[in-house]
C-alpha cells in the first residue's frame, strides 16, 4: 500500500530527491566514490556548497549583502546563536510568543540581552497569531516564528516594524513566495521542508553583524562561517546535498510561486472539509491557520482512536498531534501531493464512527 506521509518532521521529501540522494551514496557524480567518503575540500563538494548557496539566494531574491550558511546544531542552536551574534547585554530585542518553539527561542535568547514580549497568544492556547504588536522602543530586532509547527498557526502577514525581523522559518521555508530582503535574518532546520536532518540554513544580513561586544567562540560566530563558506570545520555534506537536490526540485516545480500554488490548494481542500464536516473541529482560528501543519480534533473525543486507526488502515502516516498537545496534525509540506490530502478528505467524508 502506498504510504502518505503527513509527518511533522523529519518530513516528506520528493521521491526524485530520495532516488538521487540514494544514488549519490553509491556513486557520486560518476566518481566511483560515495558522497559519504569524499573530502569536503574536494572540487565536487565545493560545487555542491556553492550551488546550494546560489539557489537559496535566487529563491529568496537576496544579494551579496546577505550571508548564507549551512550549520549544525539544529534550529534550536539558532535560538541562542542569533542573540549571541546580534544582541548586546544592555540592548533589547522584541519577541512574539506564538507557540512552543517561539517560547523556546525566548528562553534561550534570555541570557544574552533584554527581551520584550511584543505579543502572545499563550492565554488562548496558541490558537491564533496576534496582529497587534507592542515593540519595545529601540528594539535591536523582532523575532518571529513564521509557522508554529506544533499548534498549527502561521503568519499570513509581515509585521510592519522599523527594526530588522529575525524569523524562525523551520517549518515553512520555501513554502510560499517570500522576499528575503524583508528580513534581517532567517533560519530553518532543514528536516521539515528542505532536506534531511543534520543541517540548518541560516541567512543573515551582513550589516547586522560585528556590533556585539562579547567574545564569540569561533564556531558560534556567523562572520567566520560566512567567510569560510560554511566550511570552517567539516560541514554536514550529505544533508547539504539533500537540501541542494530539494532546492533544484523546487525550482523545477515553478519556484516559490509553484510551491505557493501547491500548498494553497492542499490547505484549502483540507480546511474546507474541516469547516464543512461536523465530526471534526479545526484548532486554529481563521486567518492564522497554517498551510503546513493543520491541527484539528474530532468533535467527539471518543472518535479520536477510531479515526487514527482508519487513517492508519489506509496508508496515512504521522497524523497524530504533537505528544503534549494530542488531537491530529496533518503536515502538508512541499513534497506532499494533493492526492494525499484528497485521500485524507475522502476518509473524513467516509468516516462512520
Ligand atoms: C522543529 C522546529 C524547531 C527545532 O528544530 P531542530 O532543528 O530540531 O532544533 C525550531 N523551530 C521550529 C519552528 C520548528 O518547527
Amino acid at each position: 500500500m502506498k504510504k502518505h506521509n503527513f509527518g511533522a518532521g523529519p518530513g516528506i521529501l520528493p521521491q526524485s530527491v530520495i532516488a538521487e540522494a540514494a544514488q549519490a551514496v553509491q556513486d557520486f557524480n560518476h566518481s566511483g566514490l560515495s558522497i559519504l567518503e569524499i573530502s569536503h575540500r574536494s572540487k565536487d563538494v565545493i560545487a555542491v556548497m556553492d550551488e546550494a548557496e546560489d539557489l537559496v539566494k535566487q529563491l529568496l531574491q537576496i544579494g551579496d549583502d546577505y550571508g548564507v550558511m549551512f550549520l549544525t546544531g539544529g534550529a534550536s542552536t539558532q535560538f541562542f546563536m542569533s542573540a549571541m551574534n546580534l544582541l548586546n547585554e544592555d540592548e533589547t530585542a522584541s519577541f512574539t510568543d506564538t507557540g512552543e518553539w517561539a517560547s523556546k527561542a525566548i528562553e534561550e535568547a534570555h541570557n544574552f540581552g533584554k527581551l520584550h514580549i511584543a505579543s502572545s497568544s499563550k492565554a488562548s492556547g496558541y490558537d491564533h497569531i496576534p496582529t497587534e504588536l507592542d515593540i519595545a522602543p529601540n528594539s535591536k530586532y523582532l523575532h518571529i516564528t513564521t509557522n508554529n509547527t506544533i499548534y498549527g498557526s502561521q503568519y499570513h502577514f509581515l509585521p510592519k516594524v522599523d527594526c530588522p525581523i529575525v524569523a524562525d522559518m523551520s517549518s515553512d521555508i520555501f513554502s510560499r513566495q517570500i522576499n528575503g530582503n524583508d528580513y534581517g535574518m532567517i533560519y530553518a532546520g532543514a528536516q521539515k521542508n528542505m532536506g534531511a536532518a543534520g543541517v540548518t540554513l541560516v541567512v543573515v544580513k551582513k550589516s547586522l553583524l560585528g556590533t556585539v561586544k562579547r567574545t564569540l567562540p569561533t564556531m558560534l560566530d556567523y562572520r567566520v562561517h560566512i567567510a569560510k563558506k560554511s566550511s570552517h570545520n567539516t560541514p554536514p555534506v550529505y544533508p547539504i546535498y539533500v537540501s541542494l537536490l530539494t532546492l533544484r526540485w523546487i525550482l523545477s516545480e515553478g519556484g516559490l510561486l509553484g510551491m505557493e500554488k501547491r500548498n494553497r490548494a492542499k490547505a484549502e481542500l483540507l480546511y474546507n472539509e474541516l469547516d464543512r464536516n461536523p465530526l471534526f473541529v479545526p484548532k486554529v482560528k481563521k486567518g492564522s491557520q497554517s498551510w503546513m501543519n493543520a491541527t484539528f480534533l474530532t468533535a467527539d473525543k471518543a472518535h479520536e482512536p477510531l479515526f487514527t486507526a482508519y487513517c492508519k488502515a489506509n496508508g496515512i502516516v504521522g497524523i497524530e498531534g504533537y505528544r503534549t498537545v494530542g488531537g491530529f496534525r496533518a503536515s502538508m509540506y512541499n513534497a506532499l501531493g494533493l492526492e494525499s490530502v484528497q485521500l485524507l478528505v475522502d476518509l473524513m467524508q467516509n468516516f462512520k464512527p
